[in-house]
């Protein structure tokens, strides 16, 4: 049994979400709930994180979570989600054990490449993964108010709103946004051509940007960085490489 199937459902039961919760007995051993069929691990993923156990978990856990929804993701081995299961079984409350900032990027849709399902994680989207003051309240509402343990940023290699930054493109309320990207161009130490179409570059200005995002975070969130002291939150970057499926994490 993987750590996502220990931490996510074992041991839950809840007889009025009427489905089916893997035991903590063993890879082998199930307990069947309201009827539902038997189901094979890796084969659905039918709950939702409960309260008890997004609580019982330390940021560090939190993360090995994550890191192993993405070795799923990249063995090709996902959850088979159960999504109007888990839809049901969060309808009442949620109880998320992170929250992503990420990029817009169509080609990094966070839930599928970290393998977590509905109630899981929150996430917040926006081109270049920059904080700005309502993504900083996002994050603080997300921790804070509802309990999430792990901010993880990612970044992603082949990032358009990187390049856009290194080439200073304008365009209406993008300008701004790139303007908030270009400190990560300019701090970025790089041997060789510093351009917009040498893709080491560009990546090299992603993980900038991401370590620049978690600075700004623990800077300019005190709730967050209290959090953090505390030892409640943990504020992690990372680089989601495109080619390959890779979440690198950088703590
Ligand atoms: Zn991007």
């Amino acid at each position: 049994m993987n750590h996502q199937d220990e931490s996510c459902c074992a041991g839950a039961v809840d007889t009025s979400r009427r489905t089916m919760l893997t035991s903590t007995l063993g890879a082998a051993a199930f307990t069947v709930i309201g009827g539902a069929s038997w189901l094979l691990p890796g084969l659905a993923q039918a709950a939702a994180l409960t309260k008890d156990q997004r609580d019982a978990m330390t940021p560090d856990q939190v993360v090995a979570m994550l890191k192993d929804g993405n070795q799923r993701f990249r063995a090709g081995k996902m959850q088979g989600h159960d999504y109007l299961a888990q839809k049901r079984a969060s309808v009442a409350g949620q109880y998320p054990a992170a929250v992503i900032l990420g990029c817009i990027d169509s080609r990094a849709p966070t839930e599928i490449i970290l393998d977590t399902g509905i109630g899981e994680t929150f996430t917040g989207r926006v081109a270049g993964n920059i904080a700005n003051d309502d993504l900083l309240g996002s994050l603080e509402f997300a921790c804070a108010l509802a309990g999430a343990k792990v901010v993880l940023v990612m970044g992603h290699t082949a990032c358009g709103a990187i390049k856009g930054a290194i080439d200073g493109a304008k365009l209406g309320n993008l300008t701004g946004l790139l303007d908030k990207i270009r400190p990560a161009v300019d701090a970025t130490q790089f041997s060789g051509e510093r351009s917009s179409k040498n893709d080491a570059f560009v990546d090299a200005v992603a993980a900038t940007n991401v370590r620049h995002t978690v600075d700004e975070i623990r800077r300019r969130s005190d709730v967050l960085a209290g959090l953090e002291k505390d030892g409640k939150i943990k504020i992690v970057g990372s680089m989601y490489h495109l080619m390959g499926g890779e979440v690198q994490f950088y703590a």
